[in-house]
C-alpha cells in the first residue's frame, strides 16, 4: 500500500510547473508563522512585566501573572501533585466563613499552587481593622488596581475567620513563597501587633488544622519575616518567645 501511495504521489507532481509559486507558498507559511510566534512572545512578555514591577512589598514579586485565569490542564496538574486531604473551598468546615476574592489579577489571579510546603503567619498592620474589611480591601483591588495583594485567610478580633482564595490557588502575600505556601492574615487592636485571645485561638486551631491536612510539621509553620525579613507579624517577631510557644500550642498532642 504504502509502496502504490508514494508512486501515485510522485506521479500526481506536477512536471510542466515552473518552481516560483511553490516557493512563494512556503515563504507565505514561513512568514506567517513567524508573525504569530512573534505576536505571542511579545504578549506574554508585557503580561509578565506589567503588574509585577508595580507589585512592590505586597507579596507578587514572583512569576505570578502568566495565567490570570488557569486552565482546566494546569489545574489537573496542581491537583495532582496535592497530597493533601483537604477541600479547596472549606465551606463545610465549622468555624470558618467562605467568601472569596472574585477571580482578578491584583489579588486572586487564579494561578494554582505548585504545592503546599508551609503555611506563612503575618499581620494586616492595619490596627482596629476586621477580618471583613480587609477580605473586602483584597477584593477592592481588582478595581482600584493600586497594588497585588491577598490572603488564604483573615482572622478576625472575635477569632473569625474568613477564607478568601481556595487552597489549590496562589494567594499574593509572601512574595518569592507564593507558589507553594498558604497565607494567614490575622487582625490586631492596636500597634503593638499583638493578637486578641480570640485571634490567637482561631490562629492555633487553623494552623493546626491545615498542617494536619498537608502533613507540615514545626517546620513548616513560618513567618512572613522568615521569607523576605519583613517586620511581619510585629508581635511574632519582637518576641520570638511568643512565637516558638504559639508553634508549640499548634503542635501539642
Ligand atoms: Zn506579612
Amino acid at each position: 500500500m504504502r509502496r502504490s501511495a508514494a508512486g501515485g504521489a510522485r506521479l500526481k507532481q506536477p512536471t510542466g510547473v515552473r518552481p516560483a509559486p511553490a516557493f512563494i507558498i512556503v515563504a507565505a507559511i514561513v512568514l506567517i508563522a513567524f508573525i504569530i510566534i512573534a505576536g505571542w512572545l511579545v504578549r506574554s512578555g508585557t503580561a509578565l512585566s506589567g503588574p509585577e514591577s508595580a507589585a512592590a512589598d505586597n507579596g507578587m514579586t514572583d512569576d505570578g501573572f502568566d495565567s490570570i485565569f488557569a486552565d482546566a490542564e494546569a489545574r489537573a496538574i496542581a491537583q495532582a501533585a496535592d497530597h493533601s486531604q483537604l477541600p479547596s473551598v472549606l465551606e463545610d468546615v465549622e468555624g470558618i466563613t467562605v467568601d472569596l476574592i472574585p477571580l482578578n489579577e491584583y489579588s486572586r489571579p487564579g494561578v494554582p499552587l505548585e504545592g503546599v510546603n508551609a503555611i506563612v503567619i503575618h499581620y494586616t498592620a492595619n490596627p482596629g481593622s476586621t477580618a471583613q474589611q480587609n477580605r473586602n480591601y483584597f477584593a477592592s483591588l481588582a478595581d482600584s488596581g493600586e497594588t497585588s495583594a491577598s490572603s488564604h485567610f483573615v482572622i478576625g478580633l472575635e477569632g473569625e475567620i474568613i477564607q478568601c482564595v481556595p487552597l489549590d490557588e496562589k494567594s499574593y502575600c509572601s512574595n518569592n513563597r507564593n507558589s507553594d505556601t498558604i497565607s494567614i492574615e490575622c487582625c490586631h487592636p492596636d500597634a503593638s501587633g499583638a493578637f486578641t485571645d480570640a485571634t490567637m485561638q482561631s490562629l492555633i486551631w487553623l494552623t493546626r488544622y491545615l498542617a494536619e491536612g498537608y502533613g507540615l510539621d514545626s517546620d513548616g509553620v513560618i513567618r512572613h519575616y522568615d521569607v523576605t525579613g519583613k517586620l511581619c507579624p510585629l508581635y511574632f517577631v519582637e518576641h520570638e518567645d511568643e512565637w516558638e510557644s504559639f508553634k508549640e500550642a499548634v503542635f501539642e498532642k
